[in-house]
């Protein structure tokens, strides 16, 4: 409890992360005419939306007109609540149609943030009623990092992941030409290299691209998009506890900063975007599905769901805990964060078998599902096992395909952990530790389906967003090819994610409620510290940066109108 003038700096909105929900909050309230401050935990900013695709995934966007995609409300409202069902609140999900398209608008409008719709990126349940078979999933355009100074150097560096060779970034449009190798493909990546070494003389003191892309594209629009409005970030400055006014009004926290505590006031309120607690091995174990490890997320190391355990303690409700935005990971010796399997499970000769040496589930579904079914009894651990055509002609985490990337020439760790190979189905089996029979009958089995381009068990290949992560130049069908040609490797998957998605409950302009429903006074929170809007599923590529953009703007919304009121 505490009165104003305990304050060691005041603002009216204080931000907490510096992800792409925060900065928008951040942005939306600086136009707005409030004071504004946002305070990260790490050394740099944008969190785990600096580092990840950067896709949105928006119904009735104003982009989807450009590629020729009809929307509306109904159709996404039918798909939405089809997935999120008694997980959430239909006025939230309701709230997220309504407002998606018009946070969208504004930022256009009133921002550097700019994107372009994918035309062919589907939604990830092609079966439900309202689905779409794209458009709702938006690419932010490329963005040149000198304009933002000497603030480019605090900026969370890229995933490894999402870098040709660790070094040159892509936007999801030009990664899908890359990687299903389609007319211009080389060009493109020899414009992307000359873009990357002629970069001169930046390229003599730093291997970094100015070139930004996906999520870098997105955190770097945004930035600049905050020094316009002179907005601060805070940096090295993790918030802790949250102060509460006599009436139990949240009115501040505490931000640890140059060693000191200090005591932040914040006259319109608390926005909370913090991320996920993907890196606390404890609420790990406390809320996720057993067995489970940090060490499996290719999320962001310093979000330890530190928010969500203050705002527990000021009474806030949780909800769906057991979360997150799953998705099968590999883990490479010497990086600080897993990397996600989006593409390698779907291309043709390579199938996901269990310990029995079985298939499991259709290997192409969206990575949400994949983890769903690796969970169910008997499924765990998971192996990605594929032949020697496939590692000549697909990229595979990071490595490039065959032809450019040999075996041979990789060090050491990569060799040993990264390409476990044997001459024979049989020797990789002993090898990994699975059954050998199991194995070759399974291989036998997706051999046949292959051949014919019909999976009988699973139907892989047989919907618009099984085909976006296929190889269209394989027929019968661009997902399905025999294994047949020795060395096999193969390797363990883990049940990964790119973020927990269970968190503070809140409702539909993103105030965190109690534990009894009503909103507590003064505070906000958005992005993956809160309970998804999207429920337990994944509707479509972006899913999780759609939402949190939305709610950060609806939270600043909220508050800079409340807080302006006479009391
Ligand atoms: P973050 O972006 O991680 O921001 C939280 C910030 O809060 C961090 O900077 C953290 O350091 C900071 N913080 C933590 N604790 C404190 C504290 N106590 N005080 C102050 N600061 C604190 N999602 C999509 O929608 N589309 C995509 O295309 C996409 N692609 C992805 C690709 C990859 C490789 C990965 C890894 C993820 C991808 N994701 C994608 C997932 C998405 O990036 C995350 O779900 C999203 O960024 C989470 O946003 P957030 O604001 O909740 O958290």
């Amino acid at each position: 409890m505490t009165t104003q003038a305990a304050f060691d700096e005041t603002v009216d909105v204080l931000v907490v992360g510096s992800g792409a929900g925060a900065m928008v909050a951040g942005l939306y309230a600086a136009l707005s005419g409030a004071q504004v401050l946002l305070v990260e935990k790490s050394p740099y900013y944008g969190g785990t939306s600096a580092t990840s695709g950067g896709g949105l995934w928006i119904p009735c966007n104003h982009l989807m007109a450009d590629v020729g995609i009809d929307d509306n409300a109904g159709d996404a409202a039918r798909y939405m609540l089809a997935l999120t069902g008694e997980d959430v609140a239909r006025e939230n999900v309701e709230s997220y149609i309504a407002n998606g398209a018009r946070m969208l608008r504004w930022l256009t409008d009133h921002s550097h943030v700019r994107f372009q719709a994918m035309q062919y990126y589907a939604d990830y349940y092609q079966h439900l009623d309202g689905a779409k078979p794209g458009g709702r999933s938006i690419d932010p355009l490329p963005y040149n990092a000198q304009v933002l100074g000497k603030d480019f150097h605090d900026m969370q560096e890229p995933h490894r992941q999402v870098r040709v060779m660790g070094l040159m970034g892509y936007s999801n449009t030009e990664g899908a030409i890359l990687l299903s190798k389609s007319p211009g493909w080389f060009k493109l990546i020899l414009r992307l290299a000359a873009q990357y070494f002629l970069d001169l003389p930046w390229r003599l003191y730093s291997r970094r691209s100015r070139r930004l892309t996906m999520g870098n594209a997105l955190i770097g629009r945004l930035r600049r998009s905050l020094l316009d409005w002179k907005v601060p970030i805070w940096l090295s400055s993790p918030a802790g506890t949250l102060i509460s006014d006599a009436g139990g009004k949240v009115v501040g926290a505490t931000v640890q900063r140059g060693g000191r505590t200090l005591r932040v006031g914040a006259r319109f309120g608390v926005i909370l975007a913090s991320g996920g607690f993907e890196f606390s091995q404890e609420l790990r174990e406390r809320h996720l599905p057993s067995p489970t490890h940090r060490s499996w997320s290719a999320a962001n190391p310093y979000n330890t769901g530190d928010m969500l355990r203050a705002a527990q303690k000021v009474g806030a409700a949780t909800a769906l805990t057991d979360e997150a935005w799953w998705g099968p990971t590999i883990h490479v010796a010497g990086e600080d964060r897993a990397r996600m399997l989006f593409t390698e499970r779907s291309m043709p000769g390579a199938i996901v078998v269990n310990k029995a040496g079985q298939r499991f589930f259709n290997e192409s579904v969206a990575y949400t599902t994949a983890v769903q079914a690796m969970y169910q009894p008997g499924n765990l651990p998971a192996f990605l096992i594929f032949d020697a055509r496939y590692r000549r002609e697909y990229p595979f985490g990071p490595l490039l395909p065959g032809g450019m990337h040999l075996d041979w020439l990789q060090p050491a760790g990569i060799r040993r952990n990264l390409l476990k190979k044997a001459d024979t189905l049989s020797g990789l089996a002993a090898l990994l530790g699975i059954d050998g029979g199991g194995v070759l009958a399974a291989v036998e089995r997706f051999n046949g389906f292959a051949r014919s381009g019909k999976d009988l068990d699973y139907q892989r290949g047989e919907n618009p967003y099984d085909l976006l992560y296929g190889d269209r130049r394989v027929s019968p069908n661009p997902c399905l090819a025999p294994l047949t040609e020795p060395p096999y490797y193969g390797i363990e998957i883990y049940p990964g994610d790119i973020g927990t998605k269970g968190g503070l409950l809140t409702n539909a302009h993103g105030q965190v409620l109690d534990t009894q429903g009503r909103p507590i006074a003064g505070l906000y929170a958005t992005g993956n510290c809160s309970a998804s809007v999207t429920g337990r599923y994944y509707p479509g590529a972006g899913a999780t940066l759609g939402p949190a953009m939305t709610f950060g703007f609806l939270a600043a919304e909220h508050a800079c109108s409340n807080g302006r009121r006479p009391s």
